[in-house]
């Protein structure tokens, strides 16, 4: 069965990402960029999750939540701002399943959506849990761990992440706006100066160091791990 998604989201850029990114992912998503017909929409059509935004126009997010409650219990993901734990904790209190905080990275929504419909990761013993290699570099996602023949690569939380889903595209041409969107979520789109400093980043510790070339670039396009 397909899973029916409703996004309630009126930043109309952030809603028209997370449907392209939830019907890539196979599930059927609905969007609307305000309160009230989102509410309308909640109860009076059926899905299966809904994504819903605190700060909304005609309605909160919060009183939509509210609203829905008093008729379903419906798995509701709620978008917060930054730090904003009052948010959280009312949301969790009025019944939402999960909460991200903005902005976020379109892999962990996906994986929590996963979660609460007790979905396994597309490719669990492939990709998620094996490790990766290519050459002398390996990457362990499970341990979070890097090594380069043996060697442990000591690699911050962003750098993991983009060696990471580098290692698991290997041989492939990854464009910069494509690692930006994967790595960093949507609220970086345009800047993609930031994967050309971490990349500068990874190759310090890895290429450089180890006087190997792993990590290649794509002159105009992108970069791409290469197995030789
Ligand atoms: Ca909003």
């Amino acid at each position: 069965m397909i899973k029916k998604i409703l996004i309630i989201e009126d930043e109309v850029k952030i809603a028209r990402f997370l449907k392209l990114e939830l019907e890539h992912e196979g599930y059927l998503a609905d969007t609307v960029h305000d309160g009230r017909e989102g509410l309308e929409k909640a109860v009076g059509e059926s899905y299966d999750l809904i994504i819903l935004d605190v700060m909304l126009p005609s309605l909160s997010g919060m009183e939509v939540l509210r609203r829905v409650r008093q008729s379903s219990e419906i798995p509701i993901i709620m978008l917060t701002a930054k730090d904003d734990i009052t948010d959280k904790v009312m949301g969790l209190d009025l019944g939402a399943q999960d909460y991200m905080t903005k902005p976020f990275a379109i892999e962990e929504l996906l994986a929590r959506i996963r979660v609460i419909f007790k979905l396994k990761s597309p490719s669990p013993s492939s990709s998620e849990s094996k490790v990766l290699k290519c050459g002398k570099l390996t990457v362990c996602p499970d341990k979070f761990e890097a090594n380069y023949n043996g060697t442990p690569i000591a690699l911050t939380k962003k750098e993991f992440e983009l060696l990471h889903y580098l290692m698991l595209n290997k041989n492939m041409l990854l464009t910069r706006d494509t690692l930006l969107e994967k790595v960093w979520g949507y609220e970086y789109a345009g800047d993609t100066n930031i994967v050309d400093v971490y990349i500068r980043y990874l190759r310090s510790k890895i290429d450089q160091k180890f006087e190997d070339k792993i990590i290649y670039t794509v002159r105009g396009m992108g970069y791409q791990i290469k197995d030789e």
